[in-house]
C-alpha cells in the first residue's frame, strides 16, 4: 500500500503478515518468500519510469526507527542513486579494474571463519570490515548485480536463509531492534560484472555518536570473526 505519510514520490509499505503479533523471525519460509516476491514485483513494476533506484528496507523495533508495531517493510523510489550505493559501485569498479573479479564474489569465496550460514544458493557472512557489531550480509553465491533479476524460484532459498539469520541474531542478541536493507544495482543499468546485490542486516546495539557522524568512521569493538562465531553458537538451539 502507499505510505500514508510519503517521504518521496514512490513510498510503499509492504505489510508482511495478516497477524499483528507476528515478526519476521517467527514467519514461515513460505510467508517470507511471499514478502520477497512482493519486493521483487514492485521493483519490476517501477522499471521504465523516472525512478533510478529502488531502496527496500525494514526497521524492526522502536530503537531502529519503526513507528508501527505490525511487521512491515518499506520500498522507496529515488530519482537518483543514493550516495552509499554510488560509493559501493565505485569501490567495486576500482576493485574490478585491478583484479578483474567482483569483490563481493571474493567475499563469498573468502568468508572462512566469517561465514555465518552456508546455504545452497546464498551465504550469510560477517563482512570483512563491519561498521557495527554483528553486522551481517546475505549474498547470492552466483554473481548477480540486480536483486530483481533473481528467478522467482530462487526466492524460497533466500527466504530460508534470511529467516534463519534473523533467528540467529534474535537468539544471540536477545531480540534486538535492527535495520535491514537491500543494496542492488541502479534500476536503469544493465547487468554489471563488478557489482553484486546483497542484503545488509544491522542490529541496533550501539548508539551512533559525534565521532561517527562527523567522520564517517565507526568504532566497532567486535571483530567479524567473533560475531560470526557467536551467531553460529546459536545454531543448535534455534534451528
Ligand atoms: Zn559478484
Ligand atoms: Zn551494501
Amino acid at each position: 500500500v502507499p505510505n500514508l505519510f510519503p517521504a518521496l514520490d514512490v513510498h510503499e509499505v509492504i505489510i508482511e503478515s495478516p497477524d499483528h503479533g507476528e515478526t519476521m523471525a517467527g514467519m514461515t519460509s513460505g510467508r517470507l518468500e511471499q514478502v520477497l516476491a512482493a519486493w521483487r514485483q514492485r521493483v519490476l513494476d517501477l522499471r521504465g519510469t523516472h525512478i533510478r533506484y529502488v531502496h527496500i528496507f525494514k526497521n524492526h523495533g522502536v530503537e531502529a526507527g519503526a513507528s508501527l508495531e505490525h511487521s512491515h517493510s518499506q520500498l522507496t523510489g529515488l530519482p537518483m542513486v543514493p550516495h552509499d550505493v554510488e560509493e559501493e559501485l565505485a569501490g567495486a569498479l576500482r576493485y574490478f579494474a585491478q583484479k578483474a573479479r567482483c569483490i563481493y564474489c571474493d567475499h563469498v569465496r573468502d568468508a572462512g571463519t566469517r561465514a555465518v550460514l552456508n546455504a545452497e544458493h546464498h551465504v550469510a557472512i560477517a563482512p570483512p570490515v563491519p561498521r557495527f557489531p554483528f553486522e551481517t550480509w546475505i549474498l547470492p553465491r552466483r554473481h548477480a548485480s540486480h536483486f530483481e533479476s533473481e528467478e522467482p524460484g530462487a526466492l524460497a532459498g533466500l527466504a530460508c536463509i534470511l529467516g534463519q539469520t534473523i533467528r540467529m541474531i534474535d537468539q544471540a542478541l536477545r531480540k534486538p531492534a535492527y535495520n535491514l536493507f537491500v543494496h542492488t544495482a541502479p534500476l536503469d543499468e544493465g547487468p554489471l560484472g563488478h557489482y553484486h546485490w546483497h542484503i545488509e542486516i544491522l542490529p541496533k546495539l550501539a548508539k551512533v555518536g559525534g565521532f561517527e557522524w562527523g567522520t564517517g568512521i565507526h568504532i566497532n569493538e567486535k571483530t567479524p570473526e567473533q560475531a560470526a562465531k557467536a551467531l553460529q553458537g546459536t545454531l543448535g538451539e534455534s534451528l
